[in-house]
């Protein structure tokens, strides 16, 4: 039979044991709805020439297939085999185990976010981390925002709005996601006073510059780039007397920021923010998810009278932290009370950590399970260089080992790439050299890989 009328009615296939069974797991609403886009279709490839009783036949599948799709996340939990450890579009930090369970334990119940236990009274939401904030970074105070960027943006106001800002030409750096520091100042209401040369500033261009305008001078750890050759940078002590002289703040944005010496895991020094701090600058800003290995948040500290300012900033409450990331922080920080055991506990280290030799073992114990997964695919064990990601260290690699994927046609790399990020449990690597790559520093047990490419 052709035409529209070998089409079911809605509720034939509402009625239908096939669509009783989709309604269980879907839902009434959204099985009419995925049902009626389907007789559209269907309607359509019929007055266009198609076999009536074909369309039919295609429907429950169809049918299914869409509900199907439609109910899976598109945050759903996936494998970042990039190699980057930090990926911002990946959601940057893995968090700890801890961090998982007291941000759970937040969700479910109300908990002392603004309530003193003691005394019955009133508390405040950052008071949970400013003490270990303090303890781990040697600063008098600290206040916690949404991100770094928000915690640049709230300083610059509280210290510039209507005023100065002076900053270095090799300073004014783009972090990416329309984050460029001049656009930050406007925003900030303050009047960016630019100083030195791309390659080379000098104390007395900071000299020249302070007039009794001047509210802040701000250094910006270039995290996401280098200067090399003929350069010369004013140093964070020999700037922060000539701030102290004039009476303005000097901000330091460091970024990454890390609580500890990475060079104690065999990966090249990032500054730590408590050498920021013993270098004299009046407040240091840091991000909580770039190798703090935390939840996205932005930390300042430094002077208390300063810190008070920014509390008091109408800012401060639209930027704020909510109770579950201020959890999750807490659990983070409590972890660097004891970095004997750090890179145990905190995933981001555990990753950036971890020896090559162990990396290069994987792979070669990967490679033949993963090529029986992939028939028409050949798959060898590789070295490849690792990176920190979200702008720490970006001229840095470390070195790796992962699977290196190829297939016949210019396009196989492509082709499995897109296979792999439709998997139910996502697979993302990067495409080397006509391969397909994946990374294995970051994949914590053989299975996750072998189950994500079973299904
Ligand atoms: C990453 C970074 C920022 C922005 O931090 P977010 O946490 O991404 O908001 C600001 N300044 C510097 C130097 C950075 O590296």
């Amino acid at each position: 039979m052709t035409g529209f009328r070998a089409l079911p009615s809605v509720d034939q296939v509402l009625l239908s044991p096939a669509g009783r069974a989709l309604i269980d797991d879907h839902g009434r609403a959204a099985v009419t709805t995925a049902l009626r886009a389907r007789l559209d279709a269907a309607r359509t490839a019929i007055k266009g020439g198609a076999d009536g009783a074909v369309e039919a036949a295609r429907l429950a599948g169809l049918l299914a297939a869409d509900l199907a799709a439609s109910a899976q996340s598109r945050l759903r939990p996936m494998l970042n085999l990039t190699g980057t450890v930090l990926h911002t579009n990946l959601g940057r930090a893995i968090l700890a185990d801890d961090a998982i369970a007291a941000a759970s334990a937040a969700m479910a119940a109300p908990l002392a976010l603004e309530f003193d236990l003691e005394t019955g009274g009133r508390g405040q939401r950052d008071d949970h981390l400013r003490g270990l904030l303090c303890e781990l970074t040697g600063a008098e105070d600290a206040t916690i925002v949404n991100n770094n960027a928000a915690a640049v943006l709230i300083a610059l106001n509280t210290f510039g709005q209507g005023r100065q800002a002076i900053v270095s030409r090799g300073e004014l750096i783009e972090i990416g996601g329309a984050f460029r520091m001049p656009d930050i100042m406007a925003r900030a209401g303050a009047h960016l006073v630019e100083v030195g040369t791309t390659n080379r500033t000098h104390p007395r261009d900071y000299q020249d510059a302070i007039t009794p305008d001047t509210g802040l001078i701000l250094k910006v750890h270039t995290s996401n780039y280098r200067i090399e050759g003929f350069t010369a940078e004013v140093a964070a002590p020999a700037l922060s007397q000539i701030a102290r002289k004039a009476g303005v703040v000097l901000l330091n944005d460091l970024g990454s920021g890390s609580l500890v010496d990475l060079g104690r895991w065999g990966l090249r020094r990032e500054p730590t923010v408590a050498e920021a701090v013993a270098e004299g600058a009046d407040l240091v800003t840091f991000s909580g998810d770039k190798l703090l290995g935390g939840p996205q948040a932005g930390f300042i500290v430094g002077r208390r009278d300063l810190i008070a300012q920014i509390n008091k900033n109408p800012l401060k409450r639209a930027l704020r932290l909510d109770k579950i990331r201020i959890a999750a922080l807490e659990a983070t920080l409590r972890l660097y009370r004891d970095p004997d055991r750090l890179a145990e506990r905190l995933p981001v280290l555990r990753h950036l950590s971890r020896p090559q030799a162990d990396i290069a073992a994987q792979a070669e114990r990967l490679a033949p399970q993963v090529a029986a997964l992939l028939p028409d695919y050949a798959v060898a064990a590789t070295d490849c260089a690792s990176q920190i990601g979200s702008g720490s260290l970006p001229t840095d690699t470390i070195p790796s080992a992962g699977l290196r994927i190829t297939g016949a046609g210019g396009d196989a790399p492509d082709r499995l790439a897109a296979r792999l990020r439709g998997l139910p449990r996502p697979v993302v690597g990067r495409i080397h050299d006509g391969a397909l790559v994946l990374d294995l520093r970051t994949l914590d047990r053989d299975e996750d890989l072998l189950e994500a490419l079973s299904a």
